[in-house]
């Protein structure tokens, strides 16, 4: 049998169900209330207050398919679309919690009855990792599971690790945490790749699927953690990540839905080779932004709709690359809306209000992307190893090219950016906009929202040092400080 992306939310939340847990809808990509969070990376996040104890539900045990965005603050995945077979900025978290209720053994044990009974992984496949000094997770995975001590893996908590890997989640900077144990995927010798822990840890051979954190402290401002008041469980798995594995693909981007993205891609560009990543980056740039649309967020010069913006101009510039000259982008709503409005009827709701925004943003940029481009082209083709920040900061200034935009492009030739520079050029240009001088010929290029890109603050050194601290992931409880 074949799992569609359909049959495994179901199967998913009707096993889960059937351990007595309540099924709970998906909460918006924007958390409710919480200023410590830019986006809903997780399933957890709606319930943080009942880790907490600050809230409490009708019930102790609970599952979700929920909507995540990865696109800025502490998990931001933005970089990696386009790189890994298994990140996007937008996905499906599948998972289950306990309120005080279960803890290690019977997630752990459930967890692998599903893998292995429900959607018949074979266990051989399969590797668990546990945190260095979870003597009772190691204790769990080979004798009560019986999975071989040399396919359980102990990792630590990155502070000084060698490698990027580890076992210690936590949802933002504060707030819930735990060490965790996470479930891998082994694809085969003939993807490039190490188990975790080891060097090449970052490669797609040994995919993360499922991760359990065994959620026991609230971190504090300060670093040091609070007990909470009950021994919690918080699990997440990557609804395209599992789907990969049970449709017999490597990729994430070679599932049901975005296969279907991908061709749609392909057909509003007008581009044969199907492999193309820059099809794939269009794909997952729809899901986010569309989502983001629906959940209230229109881009603009900061915060979240900075993000949005930024991610629909990242969208943009792959389809530039592709031959587009004017607006295609929003052509897909109808794709997605297609494969996806079952799911999420808010889609089928805001079909109108989502293409009318995408298409808004397109014809802005379209406006002034192929000068940004000739220009950034100019600077490539001269060979240098690293574009300058005053480049990096015209292009942004006057062109609209938010500096992850810029990297991106650059990164494909393997140049870097000169960001400290941009970051200098930005200070300066606020300096000179205060004393109301001139800002220059470059100034007088048409283009509304490109000039003056963060508006708002009336402390426009402020603003940068805000732009700066937020490129750098920082929450928005720490941009808005200070905020007019
Ligand atoms: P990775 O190490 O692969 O980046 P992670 O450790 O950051 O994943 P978690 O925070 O543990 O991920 O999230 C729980 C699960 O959500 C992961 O095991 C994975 O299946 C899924 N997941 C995480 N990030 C992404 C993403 N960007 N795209 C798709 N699925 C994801
Ligand atoms: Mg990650
Ligand atoms: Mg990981
Ligand atoms: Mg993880």
């Amino acid at each position: 049998t074949t799992f569609s992306v359909a049959d495994i939310r179901k199967s998913f939340l009707d096993f889960f169900a059937s351990k007595g847990h309540t099924v709970v809808a998906s909460s918006p990509l924007v958390p409710g209330n919480d200023p410590t969070l830019m986006f809903t990376n997780s399933g957890m996040v709606q319930f943080k207050d009942v880790f907490l104890g600050e809230d409490k539900r009708p019930y102790v045990r609970a599952a979700s398919v929920q909507a995540c965005l990865r696109a800025g603050g502490k998990h931001n995945d933005l970089e990696n679309v386009g790189y890994t077979a298994r990140h996007h900025t937008f996905f499906e978290m599948l998972g289950n919690w306990s309120f005080g209720d279960y803890f290690k053994r019977e997630s752990l044990i459930w967890g692998w009855e599903l893998l292995t009974q429900v959607y018949k992984l074979p266990a051989e496949r399969l590797l668990a990792t546990v945190y260095h000094e979870d003597e009772e997770a190691y204790d769990i995975w080979t004798k009560d599971i019986g999975l071989p001590p040399e396919r359980v893996i102990r990792i630590g908590d990155n502070k000084g690790a060698k490698y990027a890997s580890d076992n210690f989640w936590m949802m933002a900077d504060t707030g819930p945490c735990g060490p965790c144990s996470e479930i891998f995927y082994d694809h085969g010798p003939h993807i490039p790749g190490g188990p975790p822990g080891s060097p090449d840890e970052d490669g797609d051979r040994f995919i993360e699927i499922w991760n359990h954190v065994f959620m026991q402290f609230d971190m504090q401002p300060d670093g040091s953690v609070k007990k909470l008041p009950a021994p919690c469980v918080d699990t997440g798995m990557g609804l395209e990540r599992l789907a990969a594995i049970l449709q017999h693909v490597h990729s994430n981007y070679e599932i049901d839905i975005f296969d279907n993205l991908v061709k749609a891609a392909a057909r509003e560009t007008h581009t044969t080779d199907l492999d193309n990543k820059s099809l794939r980056v269009i794909a997952d740039h729809i899901r986010a932004t569309a989502f983001l649309v629906a959940d209230g967020v229109i881009p603009s010069n900061e915060g979240r709709g900075y993000v949005q913006r930024r991610i629909i101009r990242r969208a943009i510039r792959h389809g530039y690359k592709l031959g587009q000259k004017k607006p295609f982008f929003h052509k897909l709503v109808p794709d997605l809306v297609a494969l996806m409005g079952v799911a999420y009827p808010k889609l089928v709701a805001d079909e109108k209000k989502i293409a009318e925004t995408l298409k808004a943003e397109e014809e802005g940029f379209f406006r002034t992307i192929a000068n940004g481009m000739s220009i950034l082209e100019g600077e490539l083709l001269e060979g240098v190893a690293t574009l300058s920040g005053k480049v990096a900061f015209t292009l942004h200034d006057t062109f609209g090219f938010p500096l992850d935009l810029t990297q991106d492009v650059c990164r494909e030739r393997g140049v870097n950016v000169d960001e400290a520079g941009f970051w200098e050029e930005m200070k300066k240009q606020k300096e000179r906009s205060r004393e109301g001088t001139d800002w220059g010929p470059d100034r007088k290029v048409e283009y509304a929202g490109a000039g003056n890109t963060f508006t708002g603050y009336e402390h426009l050194e402020e603003q940068a040092k805000v732009v700066a601290l937020y490129f750098e992931g920082a929450s928005v409880n720490e941009l808005t400080e200070g905020q007019p």
